[in-house]
């Protein structure tokens, strides 16, 4: 099983090949290829996951760059979605989820907007209005 943060079922969506680091990026698009391919559980979560994993900005069990910055990201995709913090369902389900809720509003401003891959990430540009 998977542990997915919250607001990384958006980036998965928008990623194309950038990122943090090239262990970062690799890392990534492995990762998203294996969700994609698998549609395995996965735990949707608050807190460091699969990606952050491979990330020079994790350390010691934390996002040292963003700490609380992307939980409240993470919290704002939960409730946008109503998906409870913990929750475990097909990755398939969870994007369906996802897509539901950010489709044809603004809402995705409340998730991206200061985030900096904004200009290379297809879910955003398929979202804002
Ligand atoms: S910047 Fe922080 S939240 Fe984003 S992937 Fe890296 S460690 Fe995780």
């Amino acid at each position: 099983m998977f542990r997915i943060r919250a607001h990384h079922l958006l980036c998965i969506q928008g990623f194309q090949g950038y990122g943090y680091s090239s262990d970062f990026a690799s890392n990534l698009g492995k990762v998203k290829r294996l969700l994609y391919e698998d549609d395995p559980k996965v735990a949707i979560i608050t807190d460091i996951d699969d990606i952050c994993a491979l990330c020079p900005n994790y350390s010691m069990g934390r996002c040292k760059e963003f700490g609380s910055e992307v939980i409240a990201m993470d919290k704002k995709v939960l409730e946008i979605t109503g998906i409870e913090n913990g929750t475990i369902i097909t990755f398939k389900e969870a994007i369906d989820k996802i897509n539901d809720a950010f489709r044809g509003d603004e809402k995705i401003e409340k998730i991206c907007k200061n985030c900096k891959w904004r200009g290379v990430c297809l879910f955003y540009s398929a979202h804002k209005s």
